[in-house]
C-alpha cells in the first residue's frame, strides 16, 4: 500500500501537487494528525481525494457508500463534494481510527452526511441489500481488507443504480500484483478482483495508476 502515487520521481510528484491540489483546511489538518500514526500509509493521497471529488460531482451523486473509514480522509473528501443532503454510509470496524474521523468530519462541518456503521461491512452491504437498497447508490469506494475485495465488489455492484461508479482502491498493491514471486492471500485477493473485474461484462471499467492503483467500474 502506499499514501502517493507510484513512480513518479520525487521533483514531478511535488510538481503535480504544487500545481494542482486544492486540498480544504480540515483535510490538510486531518492528514497531519494521520501523519503521526505508524499506520498512515493506509489513507489515501490528497490528489487521489481530489479526484474522487470530481468524480462525485460529475455524477451528480447524493448517496453513497464507503467501505473503509480508517481516520476519515476519503469520507471527508467526498462529503465536502456532495450537495447539502449528500450522504454517505460509511463502513469500518475500527473504534479508534473512526474516533479520530468523526473527530474531523464535525470540525469541517460535514458530520451530518456522514452515517457511520461500525460492524463488519459485509455484514452492513448484506442489511442495505435486506432493506431493499439495491440499485439506489450512486457512488461507492472499496478500501478495506483486500480478502473481502471480491464480496464487497460484487455486493456494491447489485448496491449501485445503473450509471453508478464503484471506485477499488489499492489494485497495483505497490506493484506486488505484477510481481509472480508474490503470492500472499492480500496479493492474490487483489489479483482475483482485477481479472474478475476485467471479464465482468456488466460494468465499464478503467485501471488508472493514480495512488496504489484505482480501478473506476461503473455499472452499464
Ligand atoms: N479510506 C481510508 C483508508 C482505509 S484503510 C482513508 O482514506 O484513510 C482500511 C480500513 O478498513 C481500516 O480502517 C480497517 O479498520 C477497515 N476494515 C478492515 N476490515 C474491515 C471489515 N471487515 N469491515 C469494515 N472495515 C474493515
Ligand atoms: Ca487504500
Amino acid at each position: 500500500m502506499s499514501n502517493y502515487t507510484l513512480n513518479l520521481s520525487p521533483s514531478v510528484y511535488d510538481y503535480l501537487q504544487k500545481h494542482s491540489l486544492r486540498e480544504h483546511d480540515v483535510l490538510q489538518k486531518l492528514r497531519m494528525q494521520t501523519h503521526k500514526m505508524s499506520t498512515r500509509r493506509m489513507q489515501i493521497s490528497p490528489e487521489q481525494g481530489q479526484f474522487m471529488q470530481l468524480l462525485i460531482q460529475l455524477l451528480n451523486a447524493t448517496k453513497t457508500l464507503e467501505i473503509g473509514v480508517f481516520t476519515g480522509y476519503s469520507a471527508l473528501s467526498v462529503a465536502l463534494a456532495l450537495p447539502p443532503k449528500g450522504k454517505i454510509i460509511a463502513c469500518d470496524i475500527n473504534v479508534e481510527w473512526t474516533k479520530i474521523a468523526k473527530r474531523f468530519w464535525e470540525m469541517a462541518g460535514v458530520g451530518e452526511k456522514i452515517d457511520l456503521h461500525l460492524a463488519p461491512a459485509l455484514e452492513t452491504l448484506q442489511n442495505l441489500l435486506n432493506q431493499g437498497e439495491e440499485g439506489t447508490f450512486d457512488f461507492v469506494f472499496i478500501d478495506a481488507d483486500k480478502k473481502n475485495y471480491a464480496a464487497y465488489y460484487n455486493k456494491s455492484l447489485e448496491l449501485v443504480r445503473a450509471g453508478g461508479l464503484i471506485v477499488i482502491d489499492n489494485v497495483l498493491w505497490s506493484g506486488d500484483v505484477a510481481d509472480p514471486a508474490i503470492n500472499d492471500a492480500d496479493t492474490q485477493a487483489i489479483r482475483d478482483l482485477n481479472t474478475l473485474l476485467l471479464n465482468d461484462e456488466r460494468i465499464t471499467l478503467s485501471m488508472i495508476p493514480l495512488g496504489d492503483g484505482i480501478t473506476l467500474a461503473r455499472k452499464k
